[in-house]
């Protein structure tokens, strides 16, 4: 059992559909093919969902007719026969009703998750019929009866392996299988999603959850880089890379992985491949228990990271002060990035800050809390990055100009995190290339 992973890129045109349909009938082992919505859809969907809740209706309907004058064409360039086509424009008259009981009566919060998960329900049942046509046979496996999240809103992989067996046992023989990304149910049952990027977490959960022989994930670019290709000209792909490395990078900003989607398939012991669409018999990056060979693997840089330092006398010599600051985190949910301390002061980070005002207040007990938004953790990674001599020193140098306000070192021995005013990430990514 593989499991193939298409990003929205990848299914982006009715070409790159068809590139898809060749790309999976090329070998015969049984498969279970993840799609995401259509390149640009989400986006759309996410327009659409907040000028319905802002109750912007006339808006919500001119961002629904632009989504449809990109469908309607797409769906009369992908399907050959006429029946297939009005077969496809059901599926999306399906949708749009869906989308259109939203704008009517009173805004109810679930709608929300309801318009978002729009699009990875057209894009395979497209997909399914395309295959129809086409006279392959495959099971359209809906992802909202498997994939689910517990009380703290972490994927359910025990209900997933379940269901999901159970499901396939209901198709001996078919090779074939096509389900959404990035959807689920929440545990009370509603309708809710693996957040932005979610379809390569749905590919690892399953892949994890099936316990399969591979994770692929086919997307716009040839593997994972040694540094972020939207910023940096001169990048190259990673041929061999350890879960560790990966789960770091993707955790740390490389957006070519769910922060999230390495996990599951490092604990399952499933590699992952990632390919690109575009470029089918160029290698890509295998994710596995063998690392790069490198003593720095690559950079990565994750935005939007807001510093909280606290200072306090009673902190000096007392023991228990770090619990109870924790304690505040832990209370609002909000995950910690880094930590450094002094004897009379720690400073963290976070990215998530919708409890921002609560965390400060509660913090103000313990002394005097200053924070600072806009900052961007640049992350170095390399399994052994720690135990080579000399590389702490070459990080530095290369970024000797920059402002560094936090620094981690020797929390794993995977990687070394620099925290940096956000304004400083291009030039601080484009200077840690000279590392390699
Ligand atoms: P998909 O829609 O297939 O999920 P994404 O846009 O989410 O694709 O991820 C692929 C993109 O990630 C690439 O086009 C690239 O611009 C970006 N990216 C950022 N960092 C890296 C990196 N280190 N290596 C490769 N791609 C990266
Ligand atoms: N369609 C979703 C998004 O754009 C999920 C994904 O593409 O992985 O975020
Ligand atoms: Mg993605």
């Amino acid at each position: 059992m593989v499991i193939y992973k298409f990003g929205g890129t990848s299914v982006g045109s009715p070409e790159r559909m068809r590139e898809v349909e060749a790309i999976i009938t090329r070998t015969g082992e049984t498969k279970i093919v993840v799609l995401s919505a259509v390149s640009g859809v989400t986006n759309a969907l996410v327009r659409i969902a907040e000028a319905s809740e802002a109750r912007e209706l006339v808006l919500a309907e001119q961002e629904l007719e632009a989504l449809d004058h990109m469908y309607y064409p797409f769906l009369t360039t992908l399907f050959h026969k006429e029946a297939t086509q009005q077969q496809g424009k059901q599926i999306l008259d399906e949708s749009n009703r869906t989308i259109r009981q939203t704008l009517t009566g009173e805004w109810e919060d679930e709608f929300r998750k309801i318009i978002l998960a729009q699009g990875e329900l057209v894009s395979t049942q497209w997909f399914h019929l395309l295959l129809k046509e086409s006279g392959i046979d495959s099971v359209l496996l809906p992802a909202l009866e498997f994939m689910r999240t517990n009380a703290e809103g972490e994927p359910d992989v025990a209900y997933t392996s379940d269901k999901l067996s159970q499901m396939l046992a209901l198709y001996p023989g078919i090779p074939l299988f096509i389900t959404q990304g990035y959807i689920c149910r929440n545990h009370q049952g509603a309708i809710d999603n693996l957040k932005r990027g979610g379809s390569d977490y749905t590919a690892t959960l399953m892949g994890a959850a099936l316990k399969a022989d591979e994770i692929q994930i086919w997307t716009d670019i040839d593997g994972v880089h040694n540094n972020d290709p939207r910023v940096v000209s001169e990048t190259h792909p990673i041929r061999f890379m350890s879960y560790r490395e990966a789960a770091e990078l993707a955790y740390f900003g490389a957006k070519i992985l769910h922060p999230s989607c390495v996990i599951p398939a490092e604990v399952a012991l499933v590699p992952i491949r990632l390919k690109n669409t575009m470029q089918p018999e160029a290698p890509g990056t295998l994710i596995s228990l063998r690392s790069s060979s490198q003593a720095i693997t690559a950079v990565a840089a994750k935005d939007g990271i807001t510093v909280i330092k606290i200072y306090s006398h009673r902190m000096f010599m007392a023991y228990g002060f770090l619990r109870r600051v924790f304690e505040v985190f832990e209370k609002y949910r909000t995950p910690l990035d880094m930590i450094t301390t002094s004897e009379v002061a720690v400073s963290l980070t976070i990215d998530f800050t919708d409890h921002m005002h609560e965390i400060i207040r509660e913090l103000k007990q313990f002394g005097e809390v200053e924070w600072e938004g806009e900052h961007t953790i640049l992350c170095v990674v390399g399994d052994n990055l720690i135990k080579r001599p000399g590389i702490a020193q070459r990080v530095f140098a290369a970024i000797e100009k920059m402002p560094i306000r936090m620094i981690s070192y020797g929390g794993s021995r995977h990687n070394i995190s620099i925290l940096i005013p956000e304004n400083y990430k291009r030039e601080a990514l484009i200077q840690l290339n000279t590392l390699f």
